[in-house]
């Protein structure tokens, strides 16, 4: 297995770079589904969002209401720590569960996950980072994903600045230019990545 970390900010393209990958071979683990996954309807990581923010958080379906938890952490340090003590422990388990699997073989095992730079990981033969002008990110997620300016600004103010992210590289993916220039560059990225193995 060579496993290495992919990257970025919201609006980078780092979903676009992950399913690249995957269609060239990679084993994606995908964190945010993971977190997806484990606060789904009747688990304990849910049970636990509840009796910590109100079981106003869950809707009546039982799935988690996600803007509900967004606009109570979003403003408040103190809450977002507690949520991110009730989901981390459960997600680095998940993630070592899923990395575990492939882990005798030779697959390309692409660890997707947003905040690896605050969180860096032993053991990455590479730390892939998706980059770009954070101008080009506000307009992509305006006009191809149908957020609205303020609210892209306003998440992308919260993130780590474009600077720290990039000190945390090996690999840096340029998603400044259009989607023909994105893929040449995860074809020669992955040459590289394959590449580790040899
Ligand atoms: P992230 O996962 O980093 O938030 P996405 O991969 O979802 O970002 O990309 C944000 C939006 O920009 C998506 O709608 C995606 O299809 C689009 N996009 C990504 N890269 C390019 C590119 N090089 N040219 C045009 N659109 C792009």
């Amino acid at each position: 297995m060579i496993l290495v970390g992919l990257t970025g900010g919201i609006g980078s393209g780092k979903s676009t770079v992950s399913s690249m990958l995957a269609e060239r071979g990679a084993v994606i683990v995908d964190a945010d589904q993971i977190a997806r996954d484990l606060q789904g309807p009747g688990s304990p990581v849910l049970e636990r969002m509840a009796e910590r923010f109100g079981s106003h958080i869950i809707r009546d379906d039982g799935t988690l209401d996600r803007a509900a938890v967004a606009s109570i952490v979003f403003e408040d340090d103190a809450a977002l720590a507690d949520l991110n003590g009730i989901v981390h422990p459960a997600m680095q388990d998940e993630i070592q569960r899923q990395i575990d699997a492939h882990r005798d073989t030779g697959r390309v095992v692409v660890l997707d996950f947003p905040l690896l730079s605050e969180n860096p990981r032993k053991g990455l033969a590479a730390t892939i980072v998706v980059d770009i002008d954070p101008e080009l990110a506000v307009r992509r997620l305006v006009d191809q994903r149908g957020m609205s300016e303020s609210d892209a600004r306003a998440r992308m103010s919260k993130q780590t600045p474009r600077e720290e992210r990039l000190a945390t590289a090996t690999h840096v993916v340029d998603n400044n230019g259009d989607l023909a220039a994105l893929t040449r560059q995860v074809d020669d990225l992955w040459q590289q990545l394959t590449d580790l193995s040899a």
